[in-house]
C-alpha cells in the first residue's frame, strides 16, 4: 500500500505499554479470563486466535475503563494503522450520508497485552475486536505477526483489512444493524444465532472491501497485488480452514464468521463494486 504521506487519523487511542495496574485495578486479565478464553476455544472448537472479536472471549466487569491518550502516534506500524482509519473515516464520511445518516468516526484504541472496554476486559488472544457500547476498535498490533507466522495471512492491505473489518462492525452499529441482530440472538437458540453471527461478520467482510475500492479509486492507497493479499488473509481466517487447523475436523453449525469461501467471496464483492448496497448477507438466501 502507499500509505506513507497519507493523512493518519488523530482517533488513535494509545494504550500501549499500560501496565495490569491500569486497566481497572483487577490484575488485568487474570487467570480467570486466560482460562475463560482457553474454555471457549474449547468448547467451540476454534483457535483461541481464531475468537477474533467474538463477544464470548470478553469478561464482563463493572470497573470504568481508563482512556489513554488521544491523537498521534510515532512509531511505523502505529502510524500505518492511523493512516488506514483515517482513510476508513473518508470513505464513511462520504457513503454513510447516502443511507440518511452521518458517520460518526469510532476511536481505535491500541493496546498490549489486556485491555478493558465497555464490553468487558479482553486479552489479545481473543483478537481484534469492536465493542458497540463505547464504539471503540481494539487492537494489538501483535496481532499482525500471529497473521502472517501463524496463519500465513502477511502483508500490509492484510491488516488494514482487518482494520476495515472491525470499522464494518461499526458502520452496522450506527446502521442499528447490530442492535437488530443481537435482539434475534437473544430470541433464538444457539445454531440460528451462530447462523446469523456469520451473516454479520460477511457484511462487515463486505464493508471493509467497500473501504478497498475507494481507498484504491479516491486516494489511490493501493498497489497491484494487495487485494490479493487481504483475500488470502480472509481465506486465510475462515472458521473451516481455523477449526481443522485446531481440531482437525469442521462443524459448519459452529461457525461465527463463515467458511474461507465465504468471507473470501464477501471481501471481493466490496472491492469490485464499492458499493456498501451490494453487502445485504441477511436477504441473501445462499451465502
Ligand atoms: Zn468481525
Amino acid at each position: 500500500m502507499r500509505w506513507q504521506g497519507q493523512r493518519e487519523s488523530e482517533n488513535i487511542e494509545d494504550r500501549r505499554g499500560f501496565g495490569p495496574a491500569s486497566i481497572g485495578g483487577i490484575g488485568g486479565l487474570g487467570i480467570g479470563g486466560i482460562v475463560l478464553v482457553l474454555a471457549v476455544s474449547y468448547f467451540t472448537g476454534i483457535n483461541p486466535l481464531a475468537l477474533i472479536d467474538l463477544m464470548s472471549g470478553i469478561q464482563s466487569t463493572t470497573e470504568t475503563p481508563i482512556e489513554g491518550p488521544t491523537g498521534p502516534v510515532k512509531d511505523e506500524l502505529g502510524r500505518f494503522a492511523s493512516v488506514v482509519l483515517a482513510d476508513t473515516e473518508d470513505t464513511w464520511q462520504q457513503l454513510l450520508p447516502k443511507t440518511g445518516r452521518q458517520y460518526e468516526n469510532p476511536r481505535l484504541v491500541l493496546f498490549t497485552g489486556a485491555v478493558q472496554s465497555a464490553c468487558g476486559t479482553a486479552s489479545s488472544a481473543v483478537g481484534p475486536f469492536y465493542c458497540p457500547q463505547d464504539r471503540k476498535l481494539y487492537l494489538d498490533l501483535s496481532f499482525f505477526n500471529e497473521m502472517s507466522q501463524r496463519l500465513g495471512a502477511s502483508g500490509d492491505f492484510a491488516q488494514a483489512y482487518v482494520i476495515a473489518h472491525e470499522v464494518g462492525h461499526h458502520v452496522q452499529n450506527l446502521l442499528g444493524i447490530a442492535e437488530r441482530v443481537s435482539r434475534l440472538q437473544r430470541q433464538s437458540g444457539k445454531v440460528e444465532g451462530n447462523a446469523l453471527s456469520v451473516r454479520m461478520e460477511l457484511q462487515a467482510d463486505c464493508l471493509a472491501g467497500v473501504w478497498g475500492y475507494h481507498a484504491n479509486r479516491d486516494r489511490r492507497l493501493i498497489e497491484p497485488g494487495d487485494f490479493e493479499e487481504g483475500l488470502a488473509a480472509a481465506s486465510a481466517i475462515g472458521d473451516d480452514r481455523l477449526q481443522n487447523m485446531s481440531s482437525g475436523y469442521v462443524q459448519p453449525e459452529s461457525w461465527t464468521h463463515g467458511s474461507s469461501q465465504q468471507r473470501k467471496a464477501w471481501l471481493r464483492k466490496g472491492l469490485e463494486t464499492g458499493n456498501p448496497d451490494v453487502c445485504d448477507t441477511f436477504s441473501t438466501r445462499e451465502l
